[in-house]
Formats: C-alpha cells, structure tokens, sequence
C-alpha cells in the first residue's frame, strides 16, 4: 500500500466575475514509503498547490487524498494532530520562512513545543543540538538568528525545523531553486543523507529537470494543472513521450561536448496560457507542435503505455492518430 495516494485531486480557486482558477485539474498519483516523487512543471503549472492541498494547507475542491489509506480531508481533530506531525513541509525560500525574530533554537523547538514533544526544556535542547548535527551546522549556531546564515544554511535549518517531529514524509516545495548552483547539489546530497537514514518519503517539487533527475525514483510532469506524464526517472530521462517532457528536457545542458547535438533543443512557442481560461482539448495544444485535430476537441486520457510509463497524449493514442490522419488525407 503506497504511504500517499492523491486520486483526481482537483483544486480551483474562486477569481473575479464567476470564473476560476484551474490550478490543479484531475490529478492522480501515489507515493510509496522511501519513494522520492519528483513534481516538476513550469512555475504556475500548479506543483505547488498540489503539495499544500495534499498538506491540507489548501482545501482540495475534489478528490482525495490517503495517507497510509485515510482521507487527509476528513480526518478527526486527533488525527489531523498526527497528520500534521507525519507530514512536513520545506519551503523554496527559507529565508521568508523563518522567524527573523527567533533564535535557530526557538525555531526548531517550536513545532516540539507544539506537538508537545519532549515536554522537559533540557530534553528539547538536546534535540535541537541532535537536529542540527543532522543538517550539517552544530550547537553553536542555536542561539544565532537566521540573517547570520547563508542561504544553503538557512535551508539546512528549515530542514531541521522539518525535522524535529519526526516526520514520515516531507513535501519539499522547490527546496533548492533559491539557492546558488553549488549549493543546490549539497542540499539534496543532505536530503538524500537524511532520507538513507531516517527512511523518510519525499514529494520533490521543482521547476526544472536538472537536479530533480538525481534524487527522485519517479517523476510527475506538470503543464497548466495536469499531470501529463509520469514515469521512473531513467524511462523520463531516456524515453520521455510527451511533446512537454521533451521540450522540458531539450532545455537542460548536457555537460558532455560529445553529445551535445544528440537532443534537439525545443523551444516552446508562445506564452502560457492562463489557468483561468485553459485551452479545451489538450491543455498543451496550443505549444504542441504536433498538434491535431483531436487534440483541440478531446481530452487525452491518461493511459500507461509501457510499464510504469503513464502519458496523457493523444499521440499514444493510436486509433485517434488513424482518424486524424484519414480526415487530413479527406480535406
Ligand atoms: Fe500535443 Fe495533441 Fe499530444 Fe496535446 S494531445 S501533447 S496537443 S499531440
Ligand atoms: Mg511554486
């Protein structure tokens, strides 16, 4: 049984003159415990509400969400305390994140103060010092404030923050994206330390493919509030399908010079269009540069096309490809 399961999660928010928001639309997958998810998408793809409607941050406007099989939305006030103590987020900024008025102590502490976790101060100090031993900083930063850090620090102490109730699973929403390049790889090396020994599960939400490759076991491809791809990171890496995961991939640098001209560089055209008013059919259409007919007139199903290979396209789709064909070879 995966440890998260998000089944036709839907979340719109209410905008001016009766229309909606469409951040995200009919979105499923699951988690498996110890399973790092990556969630990847261009910003405003709706990544990030996923992660807070699944937190319960946002309340979903369809759909479920299970953790370990429970609606996370119906839960009872006791559950929800354990929910709560289970699930924890890390944010992109985590200077914004962080009390500029409390020391490192207070901020680690308080989630413990609040759970009630080891109730004695001493108790608490201690872990606090555990804490930071674990993130890479140690007990002379406690009493400091969150200015006196760098960036890749200051994220070393949400993560403890993150921490400090023991969580099962972490939504980390774009944990690196704020952070200098030669930091980024240092704080997933953390995160992949601290996954090693603490068997925690993590949804890995991030703009881009480039890091998202070395931590994640599989990957969800986001584009206006759907998923349209989902796969193992190697399948996505190697044999992406959807025209989207292409051009998302074309964009990444590859540091051999050798294979430099392998991938042919996708420039996506035009702007994104807005969430308020998505195009009808395939959301992606008006990018895709295999666009057909079918693509204006249909939703593409979200199908499994090889294993653990799922795509939402009407290119997978052979009997709509046929049809198309035979109505542009009638015109
Ligand atoms: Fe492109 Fe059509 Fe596939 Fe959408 S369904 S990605 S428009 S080919
Ligand atoms: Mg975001």
């Amino acid at each position: 049984q995966p440890i998260l399961e998000v089944k036709n999660m839907t979340k719109y928010f209410p905008v001016a003159k009766n229309k909606e928001l469409k951040a995200v639309d009919n979105v499923s997958f699951s988690i498996q415990k110890g399973e790092t998810f990556g969630l990847v998408g261009e910003s405003g793809c709706g990544k990030s509400t996923t992660g807070r409607t699944i937190i319960g941050l946002y309340q979903k406007t369809s759909g479920e969400v299970l953790y370990k099989g429970k609606d996370v939305h119906k839960l009872s006030e006791k559950e929800k305390f354990t929910f709560q103590r289970n699930m924890q987020m890390i944010f992109q900024d985590p200077y914004a994140s962080l009390n500029p008025r409390s020391t490192v102590r207070e901020i680690i502490s308080e989630p413990m103060e609040v759970h009630g976790l080891y109730s004695n101060k001493k108790e608490r100090l201690e872990r606090v010092y555990e804490l930071l031993e674990d993130v890479g900083l140690n007990r002379d930063h406690a009493n400091r404030y969150p200015h006196e850090f760098s960036g890749g620090q200051r994220q070393r102490i949400g993560i403890a923050r993150a921490l400090a109730l023991n969580p099962e699973c972490i939504i980390a929403d774009e944990p690196i994206s704020a952070l200098d390049v030669s930091v980024q790889a240092q704080v997933v090396n953390l995160l992949k330390k601290l996954q090693e020994e603490k068997g925690l599960t993590y949804l890995f939400i991030a703009h881009d493919l480039s890091m998202v490759k070395h931590i994640s076991n599989r990957i969800g491809v986001m584009y206006l509030g759907h998923l349209v791809e989902l796969t193992t990171s190697n399948s996505l890496y190697n044999k992406p399908l959807h025209p989207y995961t292409k051009a998302l991939l074309s964009a990444i640098p590859i540091p051999d010079p050798d294979i430099e001209d392998a991938r042919e560089r996708i420039v996506l055209q035009g702007e994104l269009p807005s969430p308020i008013d998505p195009p009808s059919g395939c959301v992606f259409r008006t990018r895709c540069q295999f666009a057909m007919d079918a693509c204006a007139n249909m939703k593409p199903e979200w199908q499994e096309v090889g294993e653990n290979h799922f795509v939402a396209c009407h290119l997978y789709n052979e009997g709509i490809v046929d049809l198309t064909s035979e109505i542009a070879a009638s015109k």
